[in-house]
């Protein structure tokens, strides 16, 4: 079988050495004549597996003892509810910096949770770039500022996250652990899973402990980040295959040297496709303000519809799959994620390069 050359922006490639592990160990989970699907939650097996997961991604991102580590199902969006709702109660006010299809979402469900409010919004601009520091619009006493660190959809990050008195909340799914965090900064830092870090159907969520004693109990228990805190995400019944598979790629990250490595090997990756976007003179096109590129999706355009069509399908039969931009915005969208190899980079490099000198 050849395995394609996957730009997917999520679910989206992950390391091959991975899978392979977890083929071989599938039929028979840690000797128990079963697999890890088929076997209770509580056995010491399976809770061996979600203690190390949570030490792993401690490890990766040095995730300091001030904070919790919680594995929540809802995928990343359900974070954009559990926020407001375990932050804003007792009439507080949260703002949130809009900056793309993600913190727009997050806004959204925000405001039947809590008085969020806007603290800068880059509609009028397309999206293009992240607010400085003194354009966000900050009410008195809030109790946090929502960012998206990277917009999965619009390719742009923060190059460095704001240095403000409010709290930030970070959504970083889609740069997840692939940079190191500023923790004195932050009282919560959630991600999807299904980018950086293995299959659907879980967010990693790191809160300050502290901030547990303040958090709104009138709620649904699985909605209270206090109730998972306090029975170690084992409130309920765990997504144990994706525990299991997010612990793998998590052990993986920590052999290749944590968030400080792969913010290494991003920066380098991204660097080739800009560099043969910005060698073209504009034949391929990015819309993003160049400091503030995404180092995970990197997005562009070619002078037409028809020629973008065209390099989807010479992409195809180069055995790459995942290239076409998000249906709302069109265009090309490269996701280049932490499993990623650097020959799938080069072949798309290659690719870009005599596809222009074919076309130009
Ligand atoms: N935030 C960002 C930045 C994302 O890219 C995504 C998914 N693409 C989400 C949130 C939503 O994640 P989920 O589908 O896991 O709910």
């Amino acid at each position: 079988m050849a395995r394609s050359i996957n730009f997917s922006a999520g679910p989206c490639t992950l390391p091959l050495e991975v899978l392979e592990e977890a083929r071989d160990e599938f039929l028979d989970f840690a000797g128990m004549g079963a697999s890890v699907i088929e076997v209770s939650h509580r056995s010491p097996e399976y809770i061996a597996v979600q203690e190390d997961a949570v030490r792993a991604a401690r490890a990766v991102a040095g995730v300091p003892d001030e904070f919790s580590v919680l594995f929540l199902q809802g995928g990343a969006t359900l974070q954009f509810g559990m926020v407001p709702m375990n932050l804003l109660g007792g009439g507080r006010v949260g703002s949130i910096a809009i900056t793309g299809s993600w913190s727009k979402k997050a806004a959204s469900d925000g405001v039947h949770h809590g008085d969020l409010r806007v603290a800068w919004d880059g509609a009028d601009e397309g999206y293009v770039r992240m607010p400085t520091e003194a354009e966000l619009d900050l009410p008195a006493g809030a109790r946090y500022l929502h960012i998206c660190s990277n917009e999965t959809i619009g390719g742009i990050r923060f190059p460095d996250w704001p240095d403000v008195a409010t709290p930030l909340v970070v959504d970083m799914s889609s740069e997840f652990l692939a940079r190191p965090i500023p923790w004195d900064r932050v009282d919560v830092v959630f991600g999807g899973v299904q980018k950086n870090l293995g299959p659907a159907g879980m967010a990693v969520v790191f809160v300050r402990t502290s901030i547990l004693e303040e958090t709104e109990r009138n709620l649904a228990a699985y909605l209270r980040y206090d109730a998972h805190a306090d029975k170690e995400s084992m409130y309920n019944t765990p997504p144990v295959f994706t525990v299991w598979m997010t612990g793998k790629v998590l052990r993986w990250m920590e052999a290749k040297g944590g968030t400080a490595a792969i913010e290494r090997e991003a920066a380098e990756k991204a660097g080739a496709v800009y560099e043969v976007i910005d060698e073209s003179n504009g034949w391929y096109r990015s819309p993003v303000e160049p400091a503030h590129r995404s180092h995970m999706n990197i997005v562009w355009r070619l002078p037409t519809d028809e020629l973008e069509a065209a390099f989807i399908a010479a992409s195809k039969e180069r055995g790459m799959m995942g290239l076409k931009g998000h249906r709302s915005v069109g265009g090309i969208r490269a996701s280049l994620y932490a499993a990623m190899p650097s020959e799938g980079v080069d072949a798309l490099v290659d690719l870009m390069r005599s596809f222009r000198s074919k076309h130009a």
